[in-house]
């Protein structure tokens, strides 16, 4: 068993309408394997006129979707929970193969990507309006929640089933049809994804796969395309620009989850040692791959030199690998680019002054290895604390007071995650409101939860997905005045 098992020949082509099929040029794309850099197996590469057909697909379907049960809709997506779940080792294995990250990292992304569906799967019955009597009396006063309709999702490599589910369970919950584009480098864990949701019953139409290396021109196309309603989107800020852009002609419905540039607090208060375990999460989760990455380490300067040694420690004494050999903690990144930029902000940030703690240096090859690295002394305005870094690297910079800390850790165009430790109830609660970002963890490296609304603010984006929020994105408002008695 190896994961590739999930899928037949036939389902390594387009999901449309419920059927697999080549694309209309019949092109191929090669999906790579980053441990080594060879071709793992290939998949259709849709063209224009297959995102079309797609569209067209799930407009056909949008009516009889929308006046489908909710309890119907909502078992569907919790027969789909049970199979991702009775297949988690097979998902796990595919997901490692073509992402990279280790066969129980990725167990843990399919226990957390599968509970969006039945998390949604219970939502979908609780989608109601509301009734009132207007202030001044009279008249009253009904709303009423209606799907958005067709939508286009566009989800990146680094989670490839989560950055899924996060969008498909509310949507199927919500009423709404989609045609989804899995990022290019890793398209066959939505492929497995789609064929688990056609086993589990969803009719034909309602959930649409184009994988294709005609990016722009698709999402050009289905956007000009007034039957599309709603985008979701979930990757980096420039791309996010465009689609946003793209939106204004049709004023699209848009959610935006986008990169981050994660600030660490630790105050001169906090428990250094749980510090240092958060930190292990909050970096290397998805090997610092992961928009929710702790990137800037902001450190009081009392405590920093002791962090830096333990972090330095345990991120040291990682092993590098394959990600499906046992005893192996860290994968390789996605692509050599990937390597080259990661490699290219520690360099300038030595040359910025910073001390090198442990790593730092490229592996030979093959395969897109960069090794657990810890920089101390980091000066602020280096390039490693402005950019998202998207590798295993914590660079340390040191602070003096709270307002100091607030000051720089707001000091981003970003504003997804954050996470603060410190033992000192109060500070928390000002650190909470004061902090510019749409997630504070508080003594946790973890905070991504399939109950709470996953977002961000400024470059980071807009929009909810996860939580009683989430189901909302895929939802309209319509109200109804009706006279009073
Ligand atoms: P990316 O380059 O923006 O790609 C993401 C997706 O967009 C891929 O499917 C890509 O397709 C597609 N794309 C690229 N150009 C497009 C265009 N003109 N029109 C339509 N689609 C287009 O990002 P990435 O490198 O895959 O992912 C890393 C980024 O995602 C990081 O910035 C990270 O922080 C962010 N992220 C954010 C969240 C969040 O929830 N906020 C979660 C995870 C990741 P191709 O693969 O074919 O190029």
């Amino acid at each position: 068993m190896n994961g590739l098992d999930l899928l037949g020949p036939q389902q390594r082509g387009l999901f449309i309408g419920g059927t697999w099929r080549d694309a209309a040029g019949g092109k191929r794309l090669d999906v790579i394997d980053p441990a080594d850099g060879s071709v793992l197996t290939d998949v259709a590469d849709g063209s224009v006129a297959d995102a079309v057909d797609a569209l067209d697909a799930a407009v056909a379907a949008q009516a009889s979707w929308a006046t489908t049960p909710p309890r119907e809709r909502g078992e569907i997506l919790r027969t789909a929970f049970s199979l991702v779940t009775g297949r988690a080792e097979q998902f796990a294995h595919l997901m490692s193969l073509e992402m990279g990250k280790t066969v129980a990292e990725a167990e843990g992304e399919v226990a957390y990507g599968a509970e969006f569906f039945r998390w949604y799967s219970e939502e979908a019955v609780r989608i109601h309006g509301r009734w009132m009597q207007a202030p001044g009396g009279g008249s009253r006063l009904l709303t009423i929640k209606k799907p958005v309709g067709p939508c286009l999702f566009i989800t990146p490599w680094n989670f490839p089933l989560a950055m899924g589910t996060r969008k498909i369970g509310p949507a199927i919950a919500a009423g709404c049809t989609m045609v989804v584009k899995p990022a290019s480098q890793t398209p066959l864990t939505m492929l497995a994804l789609a064929a688990v949701l056609e086993e589990a019953g969803l009719p034909a139409g309602v959930l649409n796969v184009v994988t294709t290396s005609h990016t722009g021109e698709f999402s050009q196309t289905l956007q000009a395309d007034d039957r599309l309603r709603k985008v979701s989107f979930t990757g980096s800020t420039g791309v996010g620009r465009v689609l946003v852009r793209q939106s204004a002609d049709q004023l699209q419905r848009l959610s935006m989850e986008l990169g981050g540039n994660a600030p660490f607090l630790v105050f001169e208060d906090a428990d250094v040692d749980a510090a240092v375990d958060g930190a292990m999460v909050a970096k290397m989760r998805n090997m610092g791959e992961a928009c929710t990455a702790a990137n800037r380490f902001l450190v009081h300067r009392s405590v920093a030199q002791e962090f830096a040694d333990k972090l330095g420690k345990r991120m040291g004494g990682l092993t590098v690998g394959r990600g499906q050999d046992t005893g192996v903690d860290v994968g390789p990144l996605i692509d050599e680019r990937a390597v080259e930029t990661v490699s290219q902000l520690v360099t300038d940030a030595v040359h910025d002054g910073a001390t090198v703690v442990c790593g730092g240096a490229v592996p030979d090859g093959p395969g897109y290895f960069y090794p657990p690295t810890v920089l101390l002394d980091v000066p602020v305005e280096s390039e490693i604390n402005v950019q998202e870094i998207f590798g295993p690297v914590a660079p340390i910079t040191t602070f003096e007071g709270e307002a100091d800390a607030i000051r720089l850790a707001n000091d981003t165009e970003y504003g997804l995650a954050s996470y603060v430790y410190t033992r000192d109830l109060a500070r928390t609660i000002r650190l909470a409101e004061a902090l510019e970002f749409g997630m504070v963890g508080v003594n946790t490296g973890l905070i991504s939860n399939p109950a709470a609304p996953f977002g961000g603010v400024k470059s980071s984006g807009f929009g909810r997905e996860g939580g009683f929020e989430g189901i909302e994105e895929y939802l309209e408002t319509t109200y109804v005045a009706l006279p009073g008695g």
